[in-house]
């Protein structure tokens, strides 16, 4: 999983914004990395990018082996289905489908058959084996979450990327899903790349990677929440008396 020299420019002319300028990473098999930086940094569009969800205007990204760039519509399709999960801050399940069934969604669409305990299991994984009949409605928002991590899990991605998964949930309920995406990279080998803005989010990561203005500008290893906050404080101050980065 990487990018070279990724740059994603939106719009043309004056209104043109580089929301990636540049941007080269690894994202190394069995970790878990944050993505953190101030509102526009370009996370979410690094986090597209990554995932084969957005186009690259320049640079190379490297998808579970594949160049995104480089597959027709259909053969990109069915790597977004079968080879990555994604994670939203707003869950977006099926709110008439239970539990199982918006877990068993993603292998439906692939048209794969599940295997009896597939689903079962995958539930089981996220905490959620007697709740497998419940509807979204029924679940709280925690719970919910879970369901999407389980939707997302149950292909077996290589990658499995979030985008603020924490975001809509109060601090005690996003401790249990950090714990289990942390317990899915150390059981589990997952690899797992989310964005968040979030330290103690952050925190959970083996390590964290600071964007601003479309670039890399630090990375921090074996984070804590007081040093990932101390960046963070940094680089927006930085953002907010428009210091040039030169
Ligand atoms: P973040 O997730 O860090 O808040 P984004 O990746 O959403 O940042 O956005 C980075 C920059 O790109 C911002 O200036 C944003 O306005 C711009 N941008 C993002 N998506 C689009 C889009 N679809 N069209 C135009 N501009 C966009
Ligand atoms: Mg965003």
């Amino acid at each position: 999983m990487a990018l070279s020299g990724v740059r994603r420019v939106y719009g043309s002319g004056e209104g043109e914004v580089a929301a990636l300028d540049g941007v080269t990473l690894t994202f190394a098999a069995g970790t878990f990395t944050a993505i953190m930086g101030p509102s526009g940094s370009g996370k979410s569009t690094l986090l597209q990018c990554a995932a084969g969800l957005d186009r690259v205007d320049a640079g190379r990204v490297d998808l579970a082996g594949t160049d995104p760039a480089a597959l027709s519509e259909t053969a990109l399709t069915r790597l977004r289905r079968e080879r990555i999960g994604f994670v939203f801050q707003a869950f977006n399940l099926m709110p008439s489908l239970t539990a199982r069934q918006n877990v068993e969604l993603p292998l439906r669409l692939a048209r794969r058959r599940p295997a009896p305990d597939q689903v079962a299991r995958v539930l089981a994984d996220v905490g959620l084996a007697e709740r497998a009949g419940h509807l979204p409605s029924q679940l709280s928002g925690g719970q919910q979450q879970r369901v999407a991590i389980a939707r997302a899990l149950v292909t077996r991605p290589q990658v499995l990327f979030a985008d603020e998964p924490t975001g809509a949930l109060d601090s005690r309920t996003s401790r249990e899903v950090l714990s289990l995406l942390r317990g899915l990279v150390d059981e589990h080998g997952q690899t797992i790349v989310m964005v968040t803005h979030d330290p103690v989010a952050a925190s959970y990561a083996d390590k964290v990677v600071f964007l601003a203005d479309g670039q890399l500008v630090d990375e921090l290893a074996r984070p804590t929440a007081e040093d990932v906050a101390t960046h963070m404080t940094t680089l927006e101050t930085t953002a907010q008396h428009g210091v040039p980065s030169c």
